[in-house]
């Protein structure tokens, strides 16, 4: 049932329906398709989910599939698999609506294919279980075995019913449909791999060119008609004897004037053919569904719609909104919605006629809030509307998000169809809500387990284990050492607080940005973390040594540091743009404080330029020690204000490099050449060395082996 909001600009995009739904028995409430995990377990409280027929408010979210799915080309800053995920998410399929006559009837079954080409080898059709056809359909014979075939159906979860490594398991009505291409006779089963939810809730039967039809058919031996081969062949390969469909594009062969084409092509014409016969059009289908939004739990929006007898359903009015929780509300935990306890709250005058009616008790998914709560951030005092589109247009769309790859069609579905939403309601002026998404990876924990424990007793506390024996503080059995993401149950968990008040905020804040770049897990190692402290300790002494030592530099140009330092500002600046890579751009301050540190006079105007960039790199990585030491050193300003540094191409040029002498493969000392040197320069150069000197006298060189920028090898 629409909700008419009339001249309130209502577009139909919230609606109540009756559905088979996805119920934690855990939580006590129902959850969308996008909570329940591939192993068909609640998002949240990790549940088996059951199936339930309820009365739920879903959000269209359908209407926006082909939105959602083309503008993820748009999304270039989002990683690959995360685009993915949702174009699978949405799962779109172009194809056909075709209609089967029931024999004997005026009803039709309806059905949705994507090989429309291989219509001619329809054999059977399938019913899901739940189909409102299945009883008209079935013969008086079959009424007891169907029955008990659709009882053992309701129990059975949408993903038990589908995964791929089942048995198909099914059953036949005994009625029969008509092949509308073929004129034939053709029987109607129901098999739990069919969803009624899905498509049509009903399925045309291909054993020759389908791998689960196929496999169905040899196991009620259903028969199997052959309408492609492969190739330019016109014979017929004998189906029955052959052990798997074929599901790859071909001739069409016993498809009547179809004969002889090309499959592909016969695709678009057996769909014109159907078209102007009256039996079936062309069709796109997704597999995205309308997003369930009701919830049964406190927590929450309640969704602000009142139910009046003789109204029916009536929003609440704008200047109502929103509707507060009440708080007075005992939580019992069990039951039906808690608010639909509270008669005081649920009792309310219908807001279109004002006889008594009844709040909706139903809670909106917290996922609602999330959709839409980073367009409240630019103008979050506004007391008046949800915000002003002139500021949030200002400020939006995010330039950077950061989000984990468990939302990748949850939030970040949600986040795009409610910024489309927005945007067609003329409050946003742009399609996207993120530029750039980064999923970043998980802090996992040294974590021991007992293997022949079960259960949340298999994990025990690390205070209790002694890391170089680790065995079981109550059996004495050995214990299992892993890294896992950290949770309350599995006693893993590392507090920041620690490692903070042993080694500063900024020793902390090195140690994950450089332990893994920000998309890949990271393992919490407190080895690791004092390393990040010596590093830091060990730029601290070099520049307060120097604070202390600091005289007016000399003029003295200190090429190869120089050059340390512009590499250092172009690697930095690169791994901070495009691919974040912070691990690396540490790597780089650690050379550069290296190279600072092995620095001979360091009084020079180049040192000096290397401690001032050192400071101005590190001061977004470390950002107290940077502070204090530029503050030390009495520079102007404020470190975290300065200009972002810009290397000198100039400095990077290597103009020296150092070359390797070697005989018979041996190194016997270096010299210094011109970095643009030839391989025959190289062997000039080579010969002329006090090594080669030394070590040729007298000898016959039978080869000479130059390798550019590295050593001349001698063979004697
Ligand atoms: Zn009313």
């Amino acid at each position: 049932m629409k909700v008419d909001r009339g001249d309130r600009g209502q577009k139909g995009l919230a609606y109540q329906k009756e559905a088979a739904v996805n119920w934690d028995p855990v939580d006590w409430t129902v959850l969308a398709n996008e909570q329940v995990d591939s192993e068909g377990r609640s998002w949240r409280s990790g549940a088996k989910v059951e199936r339930k027929l309820l009365r739920q408010w879903f959000l269209k979210i359908t209407d926006y599939a082909e939105q959602l799915l083309v503008d993820l080309d748009k999304l270039t800053g989002w990683p690959d698999r995360v685009k993915v995920m949702q174009a699978n998410w949405i799962g779109k399929s172009v194809g056909a609506y075709l209609e089967f006559p029931i024999v004997g009837s005026i009803e039709k079954i309806a059905v949705f294919t994507t090989r429309p080409d291989t219509a001619y080898g329809v054999t059977y059709v399938v019913l899901a279980p739940e189909h409102p056809l299945v009883a008209s359909v079935t013969t008086i014979d079959r009424v007891d075995r169907v029955t008990a075939f659709v009882q053992s159906i309701a129990q059975v979860s949408e993903l038990e019913r589908t995964a791929e490594d089942k048995p198909k398991r099914g059953v036949a009505t005994g009625g029969k449909a008509i092949n509308p291409f073929t004129g034939a006779e053709i029987p109607i089963w129901i098999a739990d791999y069919v969803l009624f939810e899905y498509g049509t809730g009903a399925v045309m039967g291909v054993p020759a060119h389908d791998h689960r039809d196929f496999a169905f058919a040899q196991c009620y031996d259903l028969p199997i008609q052959t309408v492609i081969v492969s190739g330019q062949k016109l014979e017929v390969d004998r189906p029955e004897e052959s052990k798997s469909a074929y599901t790859e594009s071909g001739s069409i062969v016993n498809s009547a004037q179809f004969n002889g084409m090309n499959s592909i092509e016969a695709k678009a014409e057996m769909i014109k053919f159907a078209e102007e016969k009256g039996f079936g059009k062309a069709r796109i289908q997704y597999r995205l569904r309308d997003w369930l939004i009701s919830r049964q739990r406190y927590w929450g929006a309640p969704i602000p719609i009142v139910h009046c007898p003789s109204c029916g359903i009536v929003p609440v009015p704008d200047e109502q909104l929103p509707v507060p929780l009440p708080e007075n509300i005992e939580l019992s935990g069990r039951g039906a919605s808690p608010l639909a306890q509270l008669e005081s709250w649920v009792n309310v005058p219908c807001p279109s006629c004002g006889e008594p009616a009844k709040r909706e008790t139903d809670t909106m998914d917290t996922f609602i809030d999330s959709s839409w709560y980073f367009l409240r951030f630019p103008d979050a005092k506004n007391d008046r509307q949800v915000f002003d589109s002139t500021q949030v247009n200002d400020w939006m769309p995010v330039d950077q998000y950061v989000g984990g790859i468990e939302h990748a069609i949850l939030h970040l579905l949600y986040s795009r169809f409610f910024t489309k939403v927005l945007r067609d309601r003329g409050l946003l002026n742009f399609d996207e809500p993120f530029k750039r998404l980064l999923t970043q990876g998980m802090v996992q924990g040294l974590t021991y387990t007992n293997p022949h424990k079960s259960g949340k007793d298999k994990w025990i506390p690390s205070n209790l284990v002694d890391p170089t024996n680790p065995i079981d503080p109550e059996t004495g059995e050995p214990l299992e050492t892993i890294y896992t993401t950290m949770s309350k149950s599995k006693h893993n968990g590392v507090a920041p607080e620690e490692a903070i008040s042993k080694y500063g905020a900024d020793t902390a804040r090195m140690f994950v940005l450089f332990k893994a770049p920000p998309e890949k897990d990271l393992e919490w190692d407190d080895a690791d973390v004092e390393g990040q402290s010596r590093f830091l300790n060990r730029v601290w002494r070099l520049v307060t040594d120097y604070v202390e030592s600091k005289t007016e530099p000399n003029q003295t140009v200190d090429k190869n540091l120089r050059r340390a330092i512009h590499t250092a500002i172009k690697e930095v600046t690169e791994d901070l743009t495009g691919e974040y890579q912070f691990n690396t751009a540490i790597s780089e301050m650690m050379k550069l404080s290296n190279a600072l540190q092995d620095t001979k006079d360091k009084t020079s105007v180049t040192f000096a330029e290397g401690i001032k960039t050192l400071l101005i790199l590190l001061a977004p990585f470390s950002p107290h020690i940077a502070a204090e030491l530029w503050s030390q050193l009495a520079y102007e300003g404020y470190v975290h204000t300065q200009k972002w540094l810009e290397f000198d191409p100039e400095a990077l040029v290597v103009d020296r490099i150092t070359l390797v002498i070697q005989i018979n493969g041996k190194v016997r000392g270096n010299i210094q050449v011109p970095a643009s040197a030839d391989k025959i320069a190289l062997e000039a150069y080579a010969r002329n060395s006090e090594a080669a000197q030394k070590y040729l006298e007298g000898k016959e060189i039978k080869k000479v082996i130059a390798v550019p920028g590295k050593l001349v090898n001698f063979v004697v």
